[in-house]
Parts: structure tokens; C-alpha cells; sequence
């Protein structure tokens, strides 16, 4: 049997029957899943028994393992362990004002092994499913004093690898938990064939693409799955999606010092980009590599970011430096499960 995110309504509908129960108890568990949000156990428009019972056929598909408060109090992370394997997964909630974003995982570590990225130097476990990834957004809900507004597909796992499931979570969360298309992010590599498929979907996600480098000879070396799928077909297949969803897309580049950070890296990123015909222009989020054990690089001072931004900027591709808040949290995504496994090793 499935988890209780993922659980397709129909099946639901079966099981409630199943019990002889009416046909109306399914509708309020539904609407207990998707319109309240409440955990299945304080769902009380249920009798007990039939909460009991629920809770026992479909039960939670994450068990936390950590949960951390950043110091801004805006910020909170899980490890979780999925499934009956008690497979590691990360998901982070980022508030502000005006929205409550969750970061969630499409994997349980990634295969793709990105040099400089925690998930891809601790390898890959396995694929998450439908329920898997939604309950992360729906258990980061519980605790947010803000409805959940906005998604991204930034945690562990490249989700263009994992499409079918990743692809069932966005329609549950747009269709279900009223989380528009628009305000999910989907974050990828480079897995062309994904995001040509991406492309030929109705729901216009957003897309970020992960390029850390202006020219293939770099990018093969921090991120290998560029020898399969190369920069140009890469930015080819990030206009199909641009023009079908009519979103702007961001890329997104990790800065390392003296490996892809000089003013002449910079203005060979923007000749590329300027260049580039998708739907909206590109945008550059340029992040501050976040140190990892496997990797020695590490990022550059924050005056050099800026010249690097500067030099995108003034040759026609807006770019945001994040830091501290927001989108940045993300590349720490990873890191949590890294510490986990490192403090068992060490205690
Ligand atoms: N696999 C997808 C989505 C998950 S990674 C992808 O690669 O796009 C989410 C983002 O975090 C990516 O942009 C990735 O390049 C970035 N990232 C990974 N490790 C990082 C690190 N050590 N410092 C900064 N950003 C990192
Ligand atoms: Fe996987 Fe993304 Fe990390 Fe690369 S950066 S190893 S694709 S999670």
C-alpha cells in the first residue's frame, strides 16, 4: 500500500468501500490531505476508529530523523528518513513577508556526481516516490504559520532523473494543494531529454538550470553529465521550455574561486547568454559555493562576486547575488544529511 500522499484518489475511494464505509468519508479525507492540511490523526470530522485505521493503511512516508531553526527564525530543516529503507532526504522551509518557500528533495542522494555538491559526492540511494515528495512540502505546511506558496525542486537528487514521480508530485501539488504551477521551480543539471519532455507539459512550472561554468572544457570537469548533454543543447532544450511555458529561466552558477569566477569567465557566460533566445532573457543567480568535505574549492570573496555580477550586468544579463537569505539556503541542501552520517561515523 501507498503512503498517504501517495495515494491516488480513486484508491482511496476503493479502500474507504472496502471498509464499508460511505462513499463521503473519502471525500473528508481528501479534503483533511489537501484543503486543511492537518495531519490524518487530528482529522476529527472522522470517527476514531476510522482515523486508526486510516493511519495504519496509509501511513506518513517520512519519519524525521533532525529538525534545525536557522538563527533568523525564518528557516527550519529536516533529515527525514523515507520509507521502510529509512532513506535519507532533506527538505527546507524558507519564510518571509510575503511567502513561505519549500526546498525539497526528488532522491535520496543523486547519481550525477557535481564535484563541488554534497548529495553527488555521497552518491546515489534511490529514487523518492510521488508521496514522498509531496509530504516533504505538506510536513514543512504543518509547522509554517504562512500557507506554503512557493516550491522548489532544489534538495537532493537531480528530479529530471526521477520524472514520473516528479512529474505526478507537481500535478498533486498544483491541482491538490493549490500551489500554482507558476510558483514551482523546477532545478536541473541539464538532463536534455527531461526537460524536453518538461516542455510538452500544460502546467508551466519555472525552470532553473544549474551551469556553474561558460564553456563546456569547465563545465565537463564540475558537472559530468555536460559530456553527455553539452552546454549549447542544453540551452537549446532550456528555450523549448521557456517558449512553451512562457516562464523566465534562471541559472543558476555556484562561484569558486579561481575556478570560474574571473572577469573573463564572466563576460564568456554573458556573450553565451545574451545570445540566448528564450522566452523573458535569462537571469543569473550567482551563489557563493558553499564548502563541502569532498571538495577544496571554496567561494570567492564577496567583492569578486559582485565585479562577476557587475560584468554579466553591464553586458545585458540581470544577476542577483544570493546570500545569506532565500534561494541560498538551498545550497546547503545536502549538507545536513552529510553531518548526520559524519557525527554516527564519529560517535
Ligand atoms: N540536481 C539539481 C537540483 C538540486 S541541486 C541541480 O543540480 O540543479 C540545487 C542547486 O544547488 C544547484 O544549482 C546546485 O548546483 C547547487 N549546489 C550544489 N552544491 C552546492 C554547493 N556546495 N554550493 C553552492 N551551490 C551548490
Ligand atoms: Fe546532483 Fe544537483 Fe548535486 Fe549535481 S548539483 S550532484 S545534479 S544534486
Amino acid at each position: 500500500m501507498s503512503s498517504r500522499y501517495g495515494v491516488e484518489r480513486a484508491e482511496l475511494e476503493r479502500l474507504v468501500a472496502e471498509w464499508g464505509e460511505p462513499a463521503y468519508r473519502a471525500e473528508q479525507v481528501w479534503h483533511a490531505l489537501y484543503d486543511q492540511v492537518i495531519p490524518l490523526e487530528d482529522a476529527t470530522a472522522l470517527p476514531r476508529a476510522l482515523r486508526d485505521r486510516l493511519a495504519d493503511a496509509l501511513p506518513s512516508a517520512l519519519a524525521p530523523i533532525t529538525e534545525a531553526a536557522a538563527a533568523d527564525g525564518l528557516t527550519r530543516k529536516w533529515l527525514w528518513a523515507a520509507g521502510d529503507d529509512r532513506a535519507q532526504v532533506e527538505t527546507v522551509l524558507m519564510r518571509s513577508e510575503r511567502r513561505a518557500s519549500v526546498c525539497i528533495s526528488s532522491q535520496a542522494g543523486c547519481a550525477m556526481g557535481c564535484t563541488f555538491c554534497a548529495t553527488g559526492q555521497a552518491g546515489f540511494d534511490r529514487h523518492l516516490d510521488a508521496g514522498e515528495i509531496v509530504e516533504q512540502v505538506v510536513r514543512a505546511g504543518h509547522v509554517s504559520p504562512q500557507r506554503v506558496s512557493n516550491v522548489v525542486y532544489m534538495g537532493m537528487g537531480e528530479p529530471l532523473a526521477n520524472y514520473e514521480p516528479v512529474w505526478a508530485s507537481v500535478e498533486r501539488l498544483h491541482h491538490d494543494l493549490g500551489i500554482s504551477a507558476r510558483r514551482i521551480t523546477i532545478s536541473t543539471v541539464g538532463v536534455v531529454p527531461g526537460m524536453l519532455r518538461l516542455a510538452e507539459e500544460a502546467l508551466p512550472v519555472t525552470l532553473a538550470v544549474s551551469l556553474h561554468a561558460p564553456d563546456d572544457a569547465l563545465r565537463d570537469q564540475l558537472v559530468p553529465l555536460n559530456r553527455r548533454y553539452p552546454l549549447d543543447e542544453v540551452l537549446d532544450a532550456a528555450t523549448a521550455v521557456a517558449g512553451a511555458h512562457g516562464r523566465r529561466v534562471t541559472f543558476e552558477y555556484a562561484g569558486i574561486a579561481g575556478v570560474n569566477d574571473s572577469r573573463a569567465q564572466a563576460a564568456a557566460l554573458a556573450d553565451r547568454l545574451a545570445r540566448w533566445p528564450g522566452v523573458g532573457g535569462p537571469h543569473v543567480n550567482l551563489i557563493p559555493l558553499n564548502p563541502t568535505e569532498g571538495y577544496r574549492g571554496h567561494s570567492p570573496r564577496h567583492a569578486r562576486l559582485r565585479e562577476f555580477a557587475d560584468v554579466l550586468r553591464s553586458r545585458g544579463v540581470p544577476t542577483t547575488i544570493r546570500r545569506n537569505r532565500g534561494l541560498d539556503i538551498d545550497a546547503a541542501c545536502g549538507q545536513l544529511r552529510a553531518r548526520a552520517i559524519t557525527d554516527r561515523a564519529g560517535g
